[in-house]
């Protein structure tokens, strides 16, 4: 498949135009013209550079790539390394920041809550009509620590958990990534839960005051499931080969 064929459609499907992002959308890296192979991952870090080159993949598809807002930009040191190892290899690399969190079938939200059985409901936020913090509930209701195992067990990852199980939770809102400020949103929507990536200590205390059960779940571990659902569309429209991998992260 011809780059430009590919660019254009995944353009027409996540519309960056229309975000406002910390980043460039869309092609970042250019390499080869024919695209046959692709590697999906979360974040263009080196370890999945260093599998994409012994993958011989023609392009690497990411939420997390490069060139961000206040960065420094010299090519330097490790930022040398991952531009020589894509350039080297005549790899493509595409990242897609804010108009992956937000697309309406392939969104890390969207995808989220489907990985977790939460009916979506509706927003409380959105960017230009695509929904940054998402509410639904529970097929049925849950304890907090009862919601919680479900999370460790679907993503894989023991989220920390700030919430009494005196309640039970019928409504949850999310927001993939790092939004733990969110919360303030959330209490003011008096949904029960409140589930994102990563944690402030201010959100602790936000939480035992209110009384809204606070999931943080993980940054890399909630943003796993958009990249990953867009790889898989793009192989079965396509016919290409799309490989997801996942380089472990904690946070
Ligand atoms: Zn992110």
């Amino acid at each position: 498949m011809d780059r430009q064929e590919l660019m254009a459609y995944l353009d027409q499907c996540l519309q960056p135009e229309r975000f406002n992002d910390y980043c460039p959308n869309g092609l970042q890296v250019e390499g080869k013209k024919a695209i046959n192979k692709i590697i999906t991952g979360v974040t263009a870090c080196q370890a999945l550079l260093d599998r994409a080159v012994k993958e011989q993949a023609d392009l690497i598809l990411v939420h997390h790539g490069y060139f961000w807002k206040n960065e420094q930009p010299n090519i330097i040191g490790m930022k040398k390394k991952r531009l020589k190892t894509l350039l080297m290899a005549d790899i493509n690399l595409v990242a897609y920041h804010l108009p992956l969190d937000a697309q309406v079938q392939f969104g890390n939200n969207v995808q989220l809550a489907k990985h977790l059985g939460i009916e979506i409901d509706g927003e409380i936020l959105n960017y230009q009509g695509m929904g940054l913090l998402l509410t639904g509930h529970l097929p049925q209701p849950a304890t907090g620590s009862e919601f919680a195992a479900l999370i460790a067990k679907k993503l894989d990852r023991t989220p920390l958990h700030i919430g009494q199980d005196d309640t039970k939770i019928n409504t949850v809102a999310w927001c993939t990534g790092a939004a733990p400020d969110l919360i303030e949103l959330v209490v003011q929507a008096g949904v029960d839960a409140y589930l994102t990536g990563e944690a402030a200590e201010r959100t602790v205390h936000i939480a035992r005051e209110t009384g809204v059960h606070f999931y943080a779940a993980g940054h890399h571990a909630t943003e796993r499931y958009g990249i990953k659902a867009l790889g898989e569309h793009l192989a079965e429209r396509f016919g290409l080969t799309v490989k997801f991998i996942d380089i472990d992260n904690p946070i």
